[in-house]
C-alpha cells in the first residue's frame, strides 16, 4: 500500500535520486520541472563521481590562490562587475567560513557525505539499472608546477587520513598512464577509486525513464510560489494552475533560494557558474579524468566527446554567458594536449548551486511541516545524488540515518 504522494520540484540529478528513493520505500511520486529532466547543470556536468574529495572549498589557503586567479578576468574564478556587490553577502560568509575550525567541521561533514556517496550510488546503479553507464578508471592530478605539486602533496595527506587511496606520480609514469599529455606535466597523483559516468545527461535521462517505468509522474511547470499550509504547502504554478501537497522537496539547484525564502528559510544560496566545450573528435586519447588544480579545469572523456570544462564564474542567475572563457580554456587545455582540436564542439554554462561553508542543505525546512531541501550541492552535485535521496528518504520516515545529518540543516545560518 502507498505510503502517500510526494511531490519534489526539480528533476535535476537531486530531484530524480531523491525520487528514487521515495520510490523504493513505497511513496508515490510526482517530480515538477519547468523543463523536464536534466535541465540544469545536472545536464553538462564533467560526470565525476568524486566521492575521494573531501576538502571544502572555503579554507584558509584558498584565499592567496584565489586574488591571483581573480586578476585574470578569464581565469578560473571571476566575478562578473556587473554581479559584484551582489555576491558581497555570499563572498563575506564564505570568508568567514574559511577559518581552520570551521574548515575541520565542513571537511569532517563532507568525508561523512562522500563515504556513504558510493555506495547509495552503487546501490540505485542496480535497482534503476544504470550500473552499465558507470566506469572506475581513477582520476589523474596533474601539475605543471613544483608549487601546486607541493602544495597539492598537503591535500593528499590529509585525503589519505581519511582512507583514500591515493599514489604519487612522476612525470614518466603518468605518460605511461596518458601518452598524449605533454612533457608541461612535471609529476601529480593518481586517485583509482575515483569513479566517472559516460554521460551525466545520458544517466540522468536513463534515471527518468527507470522511474517513469515504475509509476513516477513527470509534470513540466513552473512553480511560481509557494504558500504554507497547515501541513505542506501549496505549489502555485506560472501557468495559473495550483496543487496542494501535504509533502515536498525542494531540489531545484540554483534556483532553490526564492523558494525556500517564502517559506521563511533565509539560505545563503549562489551560484558559481562552470563553463565546458565537448568536443565529439578531439583529435587525442584522454584514457580517464584529467584534473589540472592549478588550472582550475578538467578534462573528462565522455562517451559523448570529450569534455574540457570547469572555472567558477560569480555572475547570478540573469547575466549571458561568456564564452571567452571556454577559449581561454581551451588555449590553456592546449599547453597540456597541443593536439586538440575542438572542430564541432559545443559549448555550455552551468549553475553550481553553492553554500558558502560548502556543505550542500539537506534538511527539513525549519519552519514548516511536511517541507524538505535537497539543494545546494556546489561542485558534488552529481556525486552526492544517491546519498542525499537516503538521507531525505530518512528524514521524511522519520529514520536516523547513516551519517551526522546536522552539518546540513537549513537552520545553521
Ligand atoms: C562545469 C560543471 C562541472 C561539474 N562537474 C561535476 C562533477 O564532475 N561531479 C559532480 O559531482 N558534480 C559536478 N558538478 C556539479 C553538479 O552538476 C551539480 O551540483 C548538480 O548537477 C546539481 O544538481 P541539482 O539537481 O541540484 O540541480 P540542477 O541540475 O540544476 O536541477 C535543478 C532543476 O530545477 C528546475 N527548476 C528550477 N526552478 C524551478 C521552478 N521554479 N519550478 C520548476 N522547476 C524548476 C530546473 O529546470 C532544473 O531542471 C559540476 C557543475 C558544473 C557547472
Amino acid at each position: 500500500m502507498s505510503k502517500g504522494r510526494i511531490y519534489v520540484a526539480g528533476a535535476g540529478i537531486i530531484g530524480m535520486a531523491v525520487a528514487a528513493n521515495l520510490l523504493q520505500r513505497g511513496f508515490d511520486v510526482t517530480i515538477v520541472d519547468r523543463e523536464g529532466p536534466a535541465a540544469g547543470a545536472s545536464r553538462g556536468n564533467a560526470g565525476a563521481i568524486a566521492w575521494t574529495d573531501v576538502a571544502p572549498l572555503a579554507s584558509p589557503g584558498l584565499w592567496k590562490q584565489a586574488m591571483r586567479w581573480i586578476a585574470d578576468p578569464l581565469g578560473p574564478l571571476t566575478v562578473r562587475p556587473a554581479y559584484a556587490l551582489k555576491i558581497l553577502p555570499w563572498m563575506l560568509r564564505f570568508m568567514a567560513a574559511s577559518n581552520s575550525r570551521q574548515m575541520r567541521r565542513s571537511t569532517k561533514a563532507l568525508a561523512d557525505l562522500n563515504g556513504a556517496a558510493l555506495p547509495a550510488w552503487e546501490r540505485l546503479w542496480r535497482v534503476s539499472g544504470t550500473h552499465n553507464q558507470v566506469r572506475r578508471d581513477g582520476c589523474l592530478e596533474v601539475f605543471d608546477t613544483e608549487a601546486s605539486l607541493t602544495k597539492a602533496q598537503a591535500g593528499w595527506q590529509e585525503q589519505r587520513a581519511f582512507g583514500i587511496e591515493i599514489e604519487q606520480l612522476d612525470a614518466g609514469a603518468i605518460r605511461d598512464l596518458e601518452p598524449d599529455l605533454s612533457d608541461r606535466v612535471i609529476g601529480g597523483g593518481f586517485v583509482p577509486g575515483w569513479m566517472q559516468v559516460d554521460d551525466p545527461m545520458l544517466l540522468c535521462l536513463s534515471l527518468a525513464d527507470w522511474l517513469r517505468s515504475q509509476g513516477v509522474e513527470f509534470a513540466v511547470a513552473e512553480i511560481g510560489r509557494l504558500k504554507p499550509t497547515d501541513r505542506g504547502c501549496v505549489l502555485l504554478f506560472k501557468s495559473g494552475e495550483q496543487i496542494a501537497a501535504e509533502r515536498l522537496v525542494i531540489a531545484c539547484g540554483a534556483w532553490s533560494k526564492s523558494l525556500a525564502g517564502q517559506l521563511g528559510d533565509s539560505i545563503p544560496l549562489d551560484t558559481e557558474r562552470g563553463y565546458n566545450i565537448t568536443i565529439p573528435s578531439p583529435g587525442v586519447t584522454v584514457k580517464r579524468m584529467i584534473m589540472l588544480p592549478g588550472h582550475g579545469f578538467v578534462v573528462s572523456p565522455l562517451s559523448t566527446g570529450l569534455r574540457v570544462g570547469g572555472a567558477v564564474e560569480f555572475g547570478g542567475l540573469k547575466l549571458s554567458p561568456n564564452w571567452k572563457r571556454v577559449d581561454a580554456m581551451v588555449t590553456k587545455a592546449r599547453l597540456f594536449y597541443p593536439g586538440l582540436k575542438t572542430d564541432g564542439g559545443e559549448r555550455w554554462m552551468g549553475y553550481r548551486p553553492s553554500i558558502p561553508d560548502s556543505l550542500p542543505v539537506i534538511s527539513p525546512a525549519s519552519k514548516h511541516e511536511g517541507v524538505f531541501y535537497a539543494f545546494g550541492h556546489a561542485h558534488h552535485g552529481l556525486t552526492e545524488a544517491a546519498v542525499t535521496g537516503e538521507l531525505i528518504a530518512d528524514m521524511i520516515e522519520g529514520k536516523t540515518s547513516v551519517i551526522d545529518v546536522k552539518p546540513f540543516a537549513a537552520d545553521r545560518f
